[in-house]
């Protein structure tokens, strides 16, 4: 378990006092000497509506991997990855962050002995970066001003936006913000099932049509309630908290409840359950971004390689831009950490990350951070 320090609180409606930064790091050897590296950005508050989905934590992850998942894996090849997934399902139900520690450390064993980069193994690069979108945690409107002015400045090209706590707060920080940016800069805007009523989530995201805002995220919690607010709004509705597993896209498209959501390779429990969550809502029309819970270096290669696979993750993601202390690169945009445990950083140019390229995930594991950052 590590244990980053953070450049300030990152909070959103649903996790106002958990810091970020404290994740599950998975390593998985093989008898041919190759090693994999996992990350899970576990959560205790982060869910579904209706404890649907629940809660896990970097505890509940060491638990789960080393008690269940890896005295199932072991003597198994790791490069069979669909498999392995039958395995985990056979021996624990559910607990998809500890899964998709493991799959990401498959994949990434599987991409350096084959000497490709684990887009490869997902189909393929349909892009090579992805945009970021800066993300401003519920912070008082004056706070978040000026932190947007400073990631634009830096190069950040769309901002998103933290609220569902105070619709007025969330109504002035949306216009003051584009007064400040300019109609060049992408805005979106993120509730986390804040708002208490569809009638207010409509009223707020009518609001926000008058500053150009391109995709409402999350206003209220499940899938029945978000169609009729997407009944009722143009803005485009994206689903987070309601999109989970591929299942979780066949009921938002047949409820007409959400026209994108937010892919994360740990949602579903790993990057091979992602692929296939997408290709699905592929089929049914819905488009995405690369979500995630501000991983660490690990955890955020393994999402940009998934973000360069999809051919429908086309829309600018919370992608935090990887730097260790002292490296060159922003000091703000899609910076949410002071230091990481790779070795490298990764480049942000043009208001894009660029996905890591070598064998694997494409990161080294620095050693002695891993060490120092251990809890
Ligand atoms: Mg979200």
């Amino acid at each position: 378990m590590v244990g980053l320090p953070s450049r300030r609180e990152h909070t959103w409606a649903s996790k106002m006092t958990t810091p970020i930064g404290h994740h599950a790091i998975v390593r998985v050897d093989t008898d041919e000497g190759i090693s994999g590296w996992g990350e899970a950005p576990a959560i205790a508050t982060w869910g579904g509506s209706s404890m649907r989905y629940y809660g896990e934590t970097p505890e509940t992850v060491r638990h789960i991997v080393c008690e269940y998942l890896i005295p199932r894996l072991t003597g198994a090849d790791p490069m069979h990855i669909g498999p392995a997934h039958g395995l985990m399902d056979g021996v624990v139900k559910g607990h998809p962050y500890a899964k998709a520690a493991i799959d990401v450390a498959l994949h990434d064993i599987t991409g350096r002995a084959l000497d490709v980069p684990v887009y490869v193994l997902l189909g393929g690069a349909q892009r090579d970066r992805v945009e970021v979108a800066h993300s401003l945690g519920i912070m008082e409107v004056d706070r978040c001003i000026a932190e947007a002015e400073q990631a634009v400045a830096e190069g950040a090209t769309t901002i998103k936006c933290k609220t569902g706590l105070d619709a007025h707060r969330d109504l002035e920080l949306v216009h003051r913000l584009r007064d400040t940016v300019g109609p060049e800069v992408a805005i979106r805007v993120d509730a986390n099932e804040g708002y208490k009523t569809v009638d207010e989530a409509v009223s707020v995201g009518r609001a926000h049509e008058h500053d150009d805002i391109f995709v409402y995220e999350q206003p209220v919690a499940g899938a029945r309630a978000l169609a009729q607010v997407a009944a009722r709004v143009t803005t485009p509705i994206m689903a987070d908290e309601s999109a989970w597993t591929a299942e979780d896209i066949v009921e938002l498209a047949e409820l007409g409840a959400a026209a994108c959501f937010s892919c994360y390779v740990t949602k579903p429990g790993g990057l091979y359950h992602a692929r296939r969550q997408a290709e699905i809502a592929a089929t049914l029309g819905l488009y995405c971004d690369i979500g995630g819970s501000i991983e660490m270096g690990i955890g955020n290669a393994a999402n940009l390689h998934l973000g360069a696979a999809l051919c429908n993750a086309v829309l600018p993601s919370v992608c935090p831009v990887t730097k260790p202390l002292g490296e060159p690169g922003p000091e703000v945009a899609g910076i949410y950490y002071t230091d990481d445990i790779v070795c490298d950083s990764f480049v942000f140019t043009g208001g894009c990350v660029l996905v890591p390229q070598g064998p694997g995930l494409g990161v080294e594991v620095d050693q002695e951070k891993l060490e120092h950052y251990a809890l």
